[in-house]
């Protein structure tokens, strides 16, 4: 039998007072969530350790069955592989922003200005060999954001980053990087070397002539934060022999991870990893994958984001959509299907924030145990057959109910 895990990012949360003391999950009216429920087993997943808050990527690192001590070396090399850089393992990537700098050298804008276009023009031309075999890669990305990437010997993440701290008013002076161990001094030197250097070429560049003539803040220096080394990532098929996974979504961060983890991705127009999206596009592109792959993830990025923006209303519309997309995914797919749902993380309403509370889980299928629970909601989970379970441990209990986890001994 075929699976399919859906993600509601950030659904977790606590008791609010609009709901009269229900969660957002279950003030929502899910009829095919809870039918799923009744078909199967729910429980609490504690995605890394209970009660540890943790952000989406190590969340999805866990639900995905990796550890975050091996795959997750800093934002780099995630936030890179999601705006389309081939990274091979040992090279090492940066976040980026473009930024402005006064005559004294000074960040008087973090965002330069909040800088939309030609940004592919001037990372392009701050491609360049830094000497000693060290060379690196700039690619844009959303805004003013950007990846750095460094290759060849001598690479360290033992770095400050070179970023403003927001606590401090701007102008300030520029954020060198400074090495945290002896070791990493040579390498601190060349990535000075590197920003001075893209300081000098972006200066000049005909796309910071054009802004200053239209009054606009030149994006003439690059921030670096982050670092982090691309990993070693065994791929699920070489984890679970002969598995093909698919991963339907939009967020960056988790489309990266997916990539890494040698998944099929399937991202439609009209998909985002906004509040708004297509939810129709979502459950086709689920059913598509479903006709060659084994188990398929479905990411939804919505409940996190009304989670953050603190809006118990928009979280519970969001998950009543969700809802609806199984339910034509359920019935659109025509042949008996496994059904897990669960989530990277708790974004309770009331917190704005992260939380290390316990996230529900579902799984549900045709032939599988029942436990009795009615709803697939935080407090019905408390009750439910899977107990507490780790991220990890909860990705082996879903493909152990179509056996395809390998025997361990003989
Ligand atoms: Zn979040």
């Amino acid at each position: 039998m075929k699976i399919v895990y859906l993600i509601m990012d950030g659904l977790g949360d606590r008791p609010c007072e609009c709901f009269g003391g229900k969660t957002p999950l279950e003030a929502a009216v899910t009829p095919c969530l809870d039918e799923l429920a009744r078909n199967g087993m729910t429980g609490l997943m504690h995605l890394l350790a209970p009660g540890v808050p943790v952000g989406t990527d190590v969340g999805h690192i866990c639900l995905f069955g990796y550890d975050p001590a091996v795959i997750y070396t800093g934002r780099g090399p995630i936030e890179a592989v999601g705006v389309g850089c081939d990274m091979k393992p040992g090279e090492l990537a940066f976040r980026g922003n473009f930024a402005t700098v006064n005559e004294k050298g000074e960040v008087i804008d973090k965002r330069a200005g909040r800088i939309r276009h030609r940004t592919a023009e001037l990372a392009e031309a701050l491609c360049m060999d830094l000497g000693d075999g060290v060379t690196v890669r700039v690619k844009e990305a959303t805004e003013h954001r950007a990846a750095i990437i460094f290759s060849g010997p001598g690479l360290s993440t033992a770095l400050t980053n070179a970023y403003p701290s927001s606590l401090r008013p701007l102008p300030q002076e520029f954020p060198w990087v400074k090495a945290k161990e002896p070791a990493a001094e040579a390498f601190a030197e060349k990535v000075n070397t590197f920003m001075r250097r893209a300081q000098e070429v972006m200066a000049a560049h005909p796309v910071n002539v054009e802004r200053i003539a239209n009054g606009e803040k030149p994006a003439n220096a690059l921030l670096l934060r982050g670092p982090g080394f691309m990993p070693e990532v065994p791929s699920f098929e070489s984890r679970y022999p002969g598995l093909k996974v698919g991963l339907v979504v939009a967020q960056e961060t988790v489309l990266a991870l997916g990539k890494m983890m040698g998944m099929t991705i399937a991202c439609a127009p009209g998909m985002t990893g906004g509040m708004e999206t297509d939810f129709n596009a979502k459950a086709r592109e689920t059913l598509r994958l479903l006709k060659d792959h084994d188990l398929v993830f479905v990411h939804v990025k919505g409940p996190d984001l009304a989670g953050h923006d603190e809006l118990p209303e928009a979280k519970k519309r969001i998950i009543e959509n969700v809802d609806a997309m199984m339910a034509s995914i359920v019935n659109g797919f025509g042949e008996p299907l496994i059904v897990a749902a669960g989530a990277d993380h708790s974004t309770p309403c009331a917190f704005g924030e992260h939380s290390g509370d316990p996230v529900p889980v579902l799984l549900s299928g045709p032939g599988l145990r029942r436990d009795g629970t009615t709803e697939y909601s935080e407090s019905g989970a408390l009750l439910g057959g899977i107990g507490h379970i780790s991220g990890k441990d909860f990705l082996n209990v879903v493909l152990n109910a179509a056996y395809r986890v390998p025997k361990q001994g003989s």
